[in-house]
């Protein structure tokens, strides 16, 4: 299902953006299944609901364990083992058959979030024990084993967990690349519309890499001497791989210049010093990513650039996730 959002032009949306699957640990404000029959008080799935569909799991109450139950902790050893000091479980092997059952069974998704700092949701910050009856960690690092089942298996696929998503810029970037897996699983199932979308995303993926985007464009120019599937499957691998880190500051800025050389000529030379102020000011901290793509934008509606006008650089994810006070 897709939805519209505003720009509009000349009374019409122009952009439409597709709604990303994720899966999300039922903990986070949707049910009281932690161990303590508590549950987060965030309200990430309620605010993201009208932009994203949620699959939601808790592989801990999908195991049999119950709500409330003792707690489990990670034990550190040739392999990571999952055990419940007070009954002396090792569930290690019941997770395991879970999250294989769960990931055979999973249709194609977009993204996780995962709840922080659980022996099974965790990524990269959980608590590791030398053993059960172990007073102190021996850091707190580790990831559980539901969240390493994924990194196995779709580790391609944008993960983040509660507390990186209050961070704006991991944020963004999370966002971003869900919205664009969104749109490369539902948009593009012939040459054409993966030309298309590589069109739109072209100032986007230049500010990812610009090496790996000429590699897009040879997989693609290969179209005539090469079977669809073929193609789709180098291409998404390709973006999935130069998407996976966050674009530097001065990659985002050479794109920025990039759109503007389409435009700066139309401009008197106080609003195009207005325009580099801009991008210094965001260079240095003092203006947001967001706010920087709006002053781009206004521009680009003013003068009618319809190139530019289609670039998910400028409209990577709908404006309202922007919003402060949604998550
Ligand atoms: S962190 Fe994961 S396993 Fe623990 S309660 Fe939340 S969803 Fe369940």
């Amino acid at each position: 299902m897709s939805f519209l959002l505003i720009p509009y032009k000349g009374g019409q949306a122009i952009h439409t953006f597709p709604r990303p699957i994720l899966v999300i640990s039922k903990c986070m404000g949707i049910e009281h299944c932690r161990y303590d029959g508590q549950m987060v008080p965030y309200d990430i799935a309620k605010d993201l609901q009208p932009f994203i569909e949620f699959i939601t799991v808790c592989p801990e109450c999908d195991i049999g364990l119950g709500v409330p139950r003792d707690p489990i902790r990670l034990i550190n050893g040739e392999k990571l083992r999952l055990v419940q000091p007070a009954t002396g479980e090792d569930i290690t092997e019941k997770m395991q058959v879970f999250v294989n059952s769960f990931l055979n069974n999973l249709l194609a998704v977009d993204g996780f979030i995962l709840k922080s700092k659980s022996p099974s949701c965790g990524f990269g910050t959980t608590k590791v024990f030398e053993s059960a009856d172990a007073k102190e960690p021996l850091h707190r690092h580790s990831t559980g084993l539901f969240a390493k089942g994924i990194l196995d298996r779709l580790g391609h696929i944008p993960y983040i967990d509660e507390t990186s998503l209050m961070d704006p810029y991991k944020r963004d970037h999370f966002f971003t690349r869900i919205f664009m897996h969104a749109d490369l699983r539902l948009h593009t199932s012939s040459i054409q519309e993966l030309i298309d979308f590589q069109t739109r995303n072209k100032l986007l993926l230049m500010a990812y890499k610009q090496r790996k985007q000429k590699i897009l464009g040879r997989i693609l120019a290969n179209y005539k001497s090469q079977h669809f599937p073929e193609i789709f499957t180098a291409y998404s691998k390709t973006l999935h791989e130069m998407t996976s880190i966050a674009p530097s500051i001065g990659n985002i800025i050479n794109a920025f210049m990039h759109a503007f050389g389409y435009f700066s000529h139309c401009l008197e030379s106080e609003k195009k010093q207005y325009l580099l102020n801009c991008m210094e000011e965001y260079r240095k901290g003092r203006l947001s990513l967001q706010e920087l793509r709006r002053v781009f934008i206004s521009c680009i509606f003013k003068f009618n650039v319809d190139y530019l006008a289609d670039q998910t650089l400028f409209y990577p994810y709908p404006e309202k996730l922007n919003d402060p006070n949604l998550i």
